[in-house]
């Protein structure tokens, strides 16, 4: 998930407690079982995937539409008109890339195999966000087929590109002249997943804040000794230390707060430690990189300060 929406919650939406035999049989659930199974990791052709979209589409008797301002990376924008076109339209967002997955990341089941397995679905993207893709559908499906036609057009939007930053997908989407015929009104985009019967909704973005520490120290042969302070492990370990105790505090607040409440606290984890040469090298420099997401209140030159 590269560009985050996490948030505060507004209202909860309830949904129906079903069986395990009854999910794995479930035409929703089969129909992202399908997409699952498509391997759209980023980069990968994504010919498949716009594929399952048109059929989808077709099914429905849908505009169906793909806009590709960067080659490679297909745009889907599926039309579901409403009685007034002439106000603004809903767009329901998804993207269709899934960071990589490897079986021998520890995989019970092939990532790409959407094995379901008492009433668990294993497989890259269940969670981000090809579940999300099939509930817009499936909510819409239903509407129309109990003969529902909504005021205002809504559009399903499926980007290429997310998980690498958008800069084929949706950061060019939005400056283009197809976008702004869309004359969207009111975006839902991507959320997080909760093992909950229930769809929090939210409205309010944490922003991310990626940043790497690299420390410098003495370089030597590994069978010198100079003091912690001198070296570039040391040092970092005095960063981590800081930044790990402040992680702390947070997760405090974020055990206090509710499983569908993201605002509250600023969550920080260390995610990549980079640096060394040899196993008999003292290195040079060490770098770490912290993922850090602020909570909704935080002022962020105080939080710079203190950083
Ligand atoms: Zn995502």
């Amino acid at each position: 998930m590269w560009f985050p929406v996490i948030i505060v919650s507004t209202c909860i939406l309830a949904l129906q407690e079903v069986t395990a035999a009854a999910l794995a049989s479930d035409p929703a659930v089969l129909l992202l079982q399908e997409y699952v199974q498509i391997n759209t990791t980023s980069n990968n052709n994504l010919t498949p995937a716009v594929a399952f979209w048109k059929k989808l589409a077709d099914a429905e008797g849908l505009p169906f539409n793909v806009v590709e301002l960067n080659q490679g990376y297909p745009i889907v924008v599926i039309k579901w008109a409403g009685s007034n076109s002439s106000i603004s339209s809903i767009m329901l967002n998804s993207h269709m890339d899934v960071v990589p997955a490897k079986q021998e990341d520890g995989w019970k089941f092939p990532p790409f195999s959407a094995h379901i397995e008492n009433g668990v679905m294993y497989g890259r993207g269940t969670q981000d966000m090809k579940s999300v893709s099939i509930q817009y559908y499936e909510a819409l499906r239903r509407l129309k087929a109990n003969g529902v036609t909504l005021l205002r057009d809504v559009y399903m939007t499926l980007m290429p590109d997310e998980e690498l930053g958008a800069e084929k997908g949706m950061i060019p989407f939005l400056q283009s002249e197809e976008f702004a015929k869309l004359n969207v009104g009111v975006e839902l985009d991507e959320g997080t997943s909760y093992d909950i019967p229930s769809i929090p909704l939210f409205y309010q973005d944490k922003v991310v804040w990626q940043i790497e520490v690299t420390c410098h120290g003495v370089a030597a042969h590994g069978s010198t000794f100079p003091p912690n302070s001198a070296t570039a492990t040391g040092k970092c370990a005095n960063v981590i230390n800081r930044f790990l105790k402040f992680r702390d505090e947070e997760y405090a607040k974020y055990t206090k707060a509710g499983i569908t409440d993201a605002g509250p606290y600023t969550s920080v984890n260390l995610n990549r430690i980079n640096g060394g040469v040899a196993n008999n090298v003292i290195p040079a420099s060490v770098s770490l990189t912290f993922d850090i997401r602020l909570g909704t209140s935080v002022n962020e030159e105080e939080f710079e300060a203190r950083v």
